[in-house]
């Protein structure tokens, strides 16, 4: 009998859930956790505030302290839904329950600084990622080594990335990972900044998107899961933050 973590209890408190719900219960998971977070918002930029016309609220765990003469490597998912009448699971429950999973075990590299980010508004345009990477550019987590971007993890027979020129990419590929054209995501606004990030997903090469079609609808349910496909992903995300 095939058991994993990922169970639907795990995901029940984030269904049908509007974004500031979402960011309430994912709040309470970290706490729970015993870790702090801080919010990071268009009044953190130092410069060049962002106008974005919409509040935008990130969520951040320095996960292991932080060591300005380490670099840092950060996984990201975003927590903001586009339909709050879908139980969202794929699209990004999925994503933040491998965050918080991997911030369970504690099990760290002590050569980098570990952040974990939560963001906000990735169906409104990327947003809060336009706001990490402003962050970022101003020095607030140091040297980044990459951005780990976790989004549609959970559903399909194959982990893909995105195929674009990146080191982080590169590694995955290596791992086994296939790289394939990806629509818009939060890592888009990261690399228009020169830093690298890609996103992982689970789909199919070769042009078929059957495994996305469910995404912003109510059919996005997590019986309509294949957790093997998430767990895949889980393991992979361990490996690539921890290397
Ligand atoms: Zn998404």
């Amino acid at each position: 009998m095939y058991k994993s973590v990922f169970t639907r209890d795990r995901f029940a408190p984030f269904a049908r859930r509007n974004s500031n719900e979402r960011g309430g219960t994912l709040a309470i998971e970290i706490i729970r956790l015993g870790y702090i977070f801080e919010t990071l918002s268009q009044e953190d930029l130092k410069s060049n505030p962002l106008h974005l016309g919409y509040p935008v609220n990130n969520i951040v765990i320095r996960a292991n302290g932080f060591d300005a003469n380490r670099p840092t490597r950060m996984l990201m998912a975003h927590y903001d839904v586009a339909n709050v009448n879908s139980e969202n699971a794929n699209d990004n429950t999925a994503g933040l329950l491998i965050i918080l999973e991997y911030l369970t075990h504690r099990n760290f590299p002590t050569s980098h600084n570990v952040v974990a980010v939560f963001t906000d508004c990735e169906e409104r345009g990327a947003l809060g990622a336009h706001i990490l990477g402003q962050a970022i550019q101003e020095g607030k987590f140091g040297r980044i080594e990459f951005v780990l971007n976790l989004d549609v993890v959970a559903r399909g027979p194959t982990v893909v990335t995105e195929n674009v020129p990146s080191a982080l990419g590169q590694h995955l590929a290596k791992l086994g990972v296939s790289r394939i054209i990806i629509p818009y995501n939060d890592s888009y606004p990261l690399r228009a900044r020169n830093i690298d990030s890609v996103v992982i997903s689970s789909g199919h090469t070769g042009g078929d998107f059957t495994p996305w079609l469910t995404l912003h609808t109510p059919q996005d349910t997590y019986d309509s899961l294949d957790i093997p496909s998430m767990d895949r992903v889980y393991q992979l995300t361990r490996a690539v933050m921890n290397a």
